[in-house]
């Protein structure tokens, strides 16, 4: 608290007195002058209570202060009553007075998960939100309605909804902007591909791949605007359509793209979020390719999901597989964090529906990609892109820490021949890790790269579940 905000208090809360003192805290006479007036006027008509009910309420009191400090923008910061008890502690009125000379406060919360968000759009009557169909423009309606709210169209040549499309062929980006402040023309991307496969084994929802990375950008997107200032440099909110079919939207994107790539600092892609392995990795999620924003952006994302009560694991972009679109950003320079839970028993299944969504971890993962988010958007210095080792030492620890996690109580999930290889590969990684950071080298590169590969192809033979916590 400055000194000229306390002289303010000072000067407020004896204007306080003054009235009480002069019996205007009430009274019929009031009450008649109050319904002749409203807002400002009626403070200054009669100051304190408004509605002569004998109590000074929160707004009363606003207003009093507001117009003993002749200040118009008081109640603008309307969390007065932060905690929302009722009254007014001396601390909210602090900060009320404060943020009106200097700003509303800015309170960071994660606030925008919507579980509806991936029932919506793994709803049957979408059909598997392959492209080019119904399904696939009822997705893309679903998430406009969701983002006009506090997001501008990317298409400033177009209006109405068409602001917020980027066509291609046979596909349909959806492209929101929440625009920055001090740094608007620099822009942080976040992205998850709404379209499926439509039909598979019957229709495919893909509630986990990739509804709930839609549902995570939306919960980001609502985070961020709810903040009430703007970020400091631009959010832009991506649907990439047809990344079932080869990540064609993200790659159209970056060939057409509507605000600079050169002034992206950061692309953070959520595909399969929500969705557990196995029983014993519900606590683990992977972060994909942080390197390429060097420790910055390293440092940002142990921060973000540190966060949260999960083990969001860090991994370098290889063992992203390219199977997503944060390939596109990767080779563009833009430095890109791809989060996923990888590909499991459901994967491309007509069983990835709600029903195997851990709802609470996808709400996690939200938050711990808006506090990512909104650190990129307010930091001093942005990550720039830089090149690392295809793998590094600390991948075999993390890696083998999940298989041993996975060995210790799952074994029985898989059959034979994969349980086998399991343990031959959990063995050999073992070695590997008890050799040491200054005997990593690129034999122990291939085997940790095609060990992991060996494991998430096996995952597909386990039965699926979502392995929700009983
Ligand atoms: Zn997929």
């Amino acid at each position: 608290m400055t000194k000229s905000i306390a002289t303010a208090m000072v000067a407020a809360l004896t204007a306080m007195t003054v009235y009480a003192g002069a019996g205007m805290l009430g009274g019929a006479a009031d009450a008649a002058a109050c319904a002749e007036a409203e807002g400002a006027e009626c403070a200054a008509a009669c100051p304190g209570d408004c509605d002569g009910d004998g109590a000074v309420r929160i707004n009363e009191l606003v207003l009093l202060v507001r117009v003993a400090l002749d200040l118009e923008e008081l109640s603008a910061c309307a969390g007065s009553d932060r905690d929302a008890d009722g009254s007014i502690s001396i601390e909210e009125l602090i900060a009320a007075v404060d943020g009106s000379l200097n700003g509303c406060p800015v309170v960071i919360e994660f606030t925008g998960f919507e579980a509806d968000d991936v029932l919506a759009l793994a709803d049957d009557d979408l059909d598997g939100r392959d492209n080019d169909t119904p399904g696939s423009a009822a997705a893309r309606q679903y998430i406009i309605d969701q983002i006009r709210g506090f997001a501008a169209g990317l298409d400033s040549g177009a209006s109405g909804d068409d602001a917020y499309l980027q066509p291609f062929d046979r596909g349909t980006n959806v492209l929101g902007v929440i625009p920055g402040g001090e740094l608007a023309d620099e822009y942080v991307i976040v992205g998850a591909h709404y379209d499926h496969l439509g039909g598979c084994s019957g229709v495919c929802n893909g509630a986990t791949d990739n509804a709930a990375g839609v549902a995570a950008v939306l919960a980001i997107g609502r985070s961020i605007a709810a903040i009430g200032t703007p970020p400091r440099r631009s959010v832009v909110l991506a649907f990439w359509d047809r990344e079932e079919d080869g990540l064609l939207g993200s790659s159209y994107y970056v060939n057409n793209p509507p605000v600079p790539l050169a002034d992206t600092i950061a692309y953070l892609n959520f595909d399969i979020q929500g969705a557990n392995l196995l029983p014993s990795l519900r606590k683990f999620s992977f972060a994909v390719g942080a390197e390429t924003g060097g420790d910055l952006l390293l440092d940002a994302v142990a921060e973000a999901t540190a966060r949260v009560d999960l083990d969001i694991r860090r991994l370098s972009q290889i063992f992203g597989q390219g199977r997503s679109d944060y390939v596109w950003f990767i080779r563009r320079q833009i430095p890109t964090v791809f989060f996923s839970d990888s590909t499991g028993p459901c994967y491309h299944t007509a069983a990835d529906d709600v029903s195997v969504v851990d709802f609470d971890k996808l709400a996690q993962q939200s938050e711990s990609g808006f506090h990512l988010t909104y650190m990129l958007t307010e930091t001093d210095t942005p990550p720039s892109f830089a090149m690392a080792p295809l793998v590094v030492f600390p991948d075999a620890t993390r890696v083998l820490d999940v298989i041993d996690a996975a060995v210790a109580s799952d074994l029985d999930l898989f059959g034979p021949t994969d349980r086998a290889a399991l343990l031959d590969f959990q063995s050999d990684l073992a070695a590997v890790v008890a050799e040491g950071e200054a005997n990593f080298g690129d034999d122990d590169i291939g085997a940790l790269a095609a060990g992991v590969a060996g494991v998430i192809t096996n995952l597909s033979n386990v039965p699926c579940d979502g392995f929700l916590e009983p």
